[in-house]
């Protein structure tokens, strides 16, 4: 099954998946782990910077072996791809999903841009995701406008785009407050369109809410930094007065860690589909 007839078939089923960042074998091994435990489909992610560090092929590569290892139904996935080179790039080395993020730009230039990619991505036969709205990134002040149900409408008609992020409240990194998600308009906008919904910025978004959002129409869950802040706080803590030289002895900790951590949102996801 394709990534893209998989997200299909949650929409319908109103259950979703969980995609999760990957920067290293470690992560991405926590990850796997959790998915094999938990009996679970899994969208594994790579952002550019991930791509810089890894590179395209040997991410692809890793992904593709780790999945066979651990027995686990999962697709790779570019998270945030700012150019249509780089989504050409990963399209051409296997990805089985991409992202084009024109989120930034004009409502229509960010249709063009992702009609082109929708376009580029059907010989690929590879899902297509797009932001419409604006989901703060790291470090930028929190969007208080949230996606128009209006123009998801348009955009998912006038792009092709199987997949979209909403803006309802969500942010990327840790919150500083509790955030509460804009279930109203998730509503409105899962009225109108029968695009995969997406909800990006997931870590520290309470279960509950997640539920409740997935119950509405979110079928895809983006979590990047719970993932990162667990692996480095545990090695962190590992490492602290630690003159241990054999890494293997010292990464196993932070693997359990990203294990656990993923472990349990895997329950929270799959509570909903099993409801
Ligand atoms: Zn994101």
């Amino acid at each position: 099954m394709t990534c893209k007839e998989k997200l299909k078939k949650c929409k319908e089923e109103g259950t979703a998946l969980l995609a999760t960042n990957f920067y290293n074998f470690e992560t991405l091994k926590g990850l796997l782990l959790a998915a094999q435990k938990t009996k679970s489909s899994l969208i594994l992610q790579t952002s550019e910077s991930t791509l810089h560090y890894l590179g395209i092929k040997p991410a692809k590569a890793l992904a593709d072996s780790m999945l066979k290892e651990y027995g686990v139904q999962g697709w790779l996935h570019l998270d945030h791809g700012s150019s249509v080179e780089l989504v050409k790039e990963c399209l051409n080395a296997g990805f089985d999903s991409v992202m084009i993020d024109a989120s930034e730009r004009p409502f229509s230039e960010n249709i063009k841009i992702t009609k082109e990619v929708v376009e580029i991505a059907q010989k690929y036969n590879a899902n297509v995701e797009a932001e419409l709205g604006y989901v703060a990134k790291l470090g930028q002040k929190q969007s208080l406008e949230p996606t128009s149900a209006v123009e998801a409408k348009t955009f998912v008609e006038e792009t092709g785009v199987n997949a979209l992020a909403v803006a309802i409240g969500n942010a990327h990194g840790f919150y500083k407050e509790k955030p509460y998600l804009n279930f109203e308009r998730l509503k409105e906008i899962s009225a109108v369109t029968n695009c995969c919904l997406v909800l990006h910025g997931s870590s520290g978004i309470p279960d509950d809410q997640l539920q409740k959002a997935i119950s509405l129409g979110i079928s895809k869950i983006n979590l990047a930094t719970e993932t990162k802040n667990i692996f480095m706080k545990t090695l962190q803590s590992v490492l602290k007065d630690n003159r241990e030289i054999d890494l293997r002895k010292v990464f196993p900790v932070a693997i359990d860690a990203v294990n656990t951590l993923i472990t349990g949102k895997l329950e929270v996801i799959n509570t909903v589909r099993h409801a």
